[in-house]
């Protein structure tokens, strides 16, 4: 809402402006009736402001009525008035005046009437000293006389401590108008006291005294429109030392004015004694105030320390304790903002690889430091980011409001992990992250789950290369979770079986092995392992399918191993490495089934064994005879450097090396697969081939003195039926 400011000069200005000048010609004209209007005037004013703020306008309302009153009397009649009915009749408004003004003073605050009060009274021991007592001692003084000569006394020191006061206000304007229409008042008065009081003239219209008293109601009607008029004083919160000093100074030394100006003993020592009391007894007051002073501030004190607390745990809920990055509340509660808002924005998320790694390698400690030192990266270089959260364990996430390019950032940010190593107690950590990103439109609050979709989709994807969030990958998430549930149903209703393919001696063409390949039929058709096997692995199944494969295989295995001699070899993933319980679970498996150890291989690809190199579960396996194959090798890392401290013993060579030894097959090509199988032979591995199609790649691998070969040419997988009629046929033929 916008407010439109229109300009106007205040009231107050103009009514001060319009009132002087009205004094003024009103006096060079003196006309009766015109002091008559003027006065009106300002009764009205004072009633309007009487009826908007109360405070006080009421008396100063009633006030210039009265004045009002008083000079429409003076006026009817004709002469000049004698002494004392116009001393009665002027001293009304007056203390109606001085009644109204104090009020106006008044502070809404407990105590503060009371120091106004010890400074009126102490004016007035003042006023008696000095003005009633010395009229009284005057012989000869009429009675009437000096009753008003001490009610006026009286009245006028009521005025000076109005005067005061509003001097001392905070509101400024309306206070010291009418602090200025005190003492306009006031002097007429003084002089009137200081001359012997000679005469009334001046005090009538056309005199000069009359002509400040107009003034000053001049200054009265001001100070009522003026905007300060109905505010009141703010109270204090602690006893503020200007009127302390006033009240301390009244009450100790009005009871000794007396004293002075009368020094007879029985003046002196009851007034030292008073003042002695009071001072006392203001001591104790003080004492009292300062220790409630203290009392407060120890209980601001208090609560400004829990509002800090308040801020911390504020603070605390909303940011990860490790990093000091904002955690997964914080960023929800921004997302939120940014889903309700109207301008585009991006998520992305950053995931460490293989962080756990290095937890387990050098201890929570040195992980912990990682982290730190990677949320300072990711905040380095993610500037325009308007928030980067860290959502637990090694995933990072980063709003973009700013319209900053999301997949350049997300670029930046994993190229900044990766770009040196972390260095912890002179530990060298290199690191990489993925990231995948969502790009989210108002209203649209899916994005945190799109950009988690499109993180899976950098993993699997392998490489730095952010992966950005379409459609395509809700559809596969859809997919996933459908063969999720159809694997869930297929390993409780035993729809998921093996199949074999042989293992043959690449020289004789004789069956040694068989690997087992699992296969799930659903609704009558086959699903290829490639699709349900990761999914299985992503949901945490395949600890299951695995089991669910090695007690099939190892068990149809146990007979042909017994019949034959024929191994077993089976594959394993990642995902079942990292159970600790798997070796224990395979040595089960054996001795369910009956199958020796020496029968089983296990194959577990290229990537997944360097990283399990140190885990004790394939040492515990060897030890027990199991035999460890590298599957598909070739197409991970290039592990050369390491192959001599793997735990393995047998070497699979990818089906890539062997498709590229086609008709007539080039030198280079063939070069590589000897040059493979020599390094198996130096290293002490047995070499499988594996993808052997055709009779020349079955000869050329002879000729390279391939121990071991695996394909269609020598037998697609198949059904354990189809095995044992093979192996019936190969008895009964024995292979040349
Ligand atoms: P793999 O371990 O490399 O298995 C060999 C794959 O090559 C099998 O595919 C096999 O049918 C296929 N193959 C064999 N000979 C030839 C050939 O001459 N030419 C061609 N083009 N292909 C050939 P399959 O059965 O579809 O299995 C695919 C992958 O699924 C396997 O690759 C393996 O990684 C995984 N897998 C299969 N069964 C299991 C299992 O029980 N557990 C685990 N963890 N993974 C399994
Ligand atoms: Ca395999
Ligand atoms: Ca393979």
């Amino acid at each position: 809402m916008a407010h439109v400011h229109i300009h106007r000069l205040p009231a107050w200005q103009y009514a001060l402006a319009g009132g002087t000048t009205a004094v003024l010609g009103a006096y060079a004209l003196n006309s009766i009736v015109l002091w008559l209007l003027l006065q009106a005037a300002v009764v009205v004013v004072l009633y309007r402001a009487a009826c908007r703020h109360r405070c006080g306008w009421w008396l100063l309302f009633a006030a210039a009525l009265a004045g009002l009153i008083a000079a429409a009397g003076w006026s009817i009649r004709s002469g000049v008035p004698a002494n004392t009915p116009m001393g009665l009749s002027m001293a009304l408004p007056y203390a109606l005046y001085a009644a109204g003004a104090f009020q106006f003073g008044r502070r809404k605050q407990p105590g503060s009437a009371a120091e106004a009060g010890a400074v009126v009274l102490g004016l007035a021991m003042v006023a008696w000293s000095f003005v009633v007592l010395p009229y009284l001692g005057e012989p000869g003084y009429q009675q009437v006389g000096n009753a008003l000569a001490m009610l006026y006394a009286v009245i006028d020191i009521a005025i000076l401590a109005t005067v005061l006061r509003n001097l001392a206000d905070a509101r400024r304007g309306p206070a010291r108008l009418l602090a200025a229409g005190g003492l306009l008042l006031l002097t007429p008065h003084l002089v009137y006291a200081a001359t012997g009081s000679a005469g009334t003239v001046p005090f009538l219209p056309g005199g000069p005294a009359h002509l400040m008293i107009q003034f000053c109601w001049v200054l009265v009607a001001a100070a009522a429109l003026h905007p300060g008029a109905g505010v009141y004083l703010p109270g204090a919160e602690g006893v503020g030392r200007r009127p302390l000093i006033a009240m301390c100074t009244a009450a100790v030394a009005s009871p000794l004015i007396p004293a002075i100006a009368d020094r007879r003993a029985v003046v002196v020592v009851p007034a030292l004694l008073t003042a002695g009391v009071c001072g006392l007894l203001l001591l104790r007051i003080v004492l009292l105030a300062r220790l409630a002073e203290r009392r407060a501030g120890q209980a601001r004190a208090a609560l400004q320390e829990q509002q800090v607390l308040q801020r911390r745990l504020a603070y605390r809920a909303g940011h990860d304790a490790l990093t000091g990055l904002a955690n997964r509340d914080l960023l929800l509660d921004h997302l939120g903002r940014a889903v309700a808002g109207d301008r585009p924005y991006a998520l992305i998320l950053c995931a460490l690889d293989g962080f756990k790694e290095v937890n387990d390698t050098y201890g929570h400690h040195v992980g912990d430091t990682v982290l730190r030192q990677v949320a300072g990266r990711l905040l380095l270089f993610a500037p325009e980011v308007e928030l980067v959260a860290r959502l637990g364990g090694d995933e990072f996430g980063f709003l973009v409001t700013s319209g900053a390019d999301a997949g350049e950032l997300a670029g930046r940010v994993v190229g900044a992990v990766a770009a040196a190593p972390f260095v912890v107690d002179e530990r060298r950590i290199p690191l990489t992250a993925r990231a995948g990103l969502a790009d989210g439109v108002p209203g649209n609050d899916t994005v945190l789950g799109d950009a988690d979709l499109a993180l899976r989709a950098a993993k699997q994807a392998g490489g730095a290369r952010p992966a950005r969030f379409d459609e395509s990958l809700r559809a596969e998430q859809t997919e996933r979770a459908r063969i999720a549930a159809g694997l869930r149903q297929a390993l409780a209703d035993g729809s998921l079986f093996m199949h074999y393919q042989p293992v043959v001696d690449a020289g004789t063409g004789r069956m040694t092995g068989v690997e087992a390949l699992m296969r799930w039929r659903r609704d009558g058709e086959l699903v290829p392992p490639g699709v349900f096997i990761p999914v299985a692995e992503q949901t945490g199944l395949i600890g299951a399918v695995g089991t669910r494969a090695l007690w099939l295989a190892c068990a149809q295995a146990a007979v042909w191993h017994r019949e034959h001699g024929l191994y077993l070899t089976v594959n394993v993933s990642t995902h079942q490495l990292r159970d600790p319980g798997f070796a224990d679970g395979v040595l089960a498996v054996l001795a369910g089934t009956g199958l020796p150890a020496a029968a089983l291989v296990l194959e577990i690809t290229e990537s997944v064994l360097i990283d399990a190199a140190d885990t004790p579960v394939l040492g515990t396996l060897r030890a027990h005879g199991v035999r460890i194959a590298i599957d598909d090798f070739g197409t991970g890392y290039s592990s050369l450097a390491y192959l001599h401290t793997l735990p393995v013993d047998i070497l699979k060579i990818d089906q890539s090396f062997i498709r590229r030894l086609q008709d007539p097959p080039k030198p280079t090509d063939v070069s590589l697969t000897r040059a493979i199988l020599e390094l198996a032979r130096s290293q002490g591995l047995l070499a499988v081939a594996e993808g052997v199609e055709t009779g020349a790649q079955a000869d050329l691998l002879r000729e390279l003195s391939c121990p071991l070969a695996q394909g269609y040419h020598f037998g697609r997988p198949a059904d354990a039926r189809s095995i044992d009629s093979l192996l019936r046929d190969t008895v009964r033929e024995p292979a040349a």
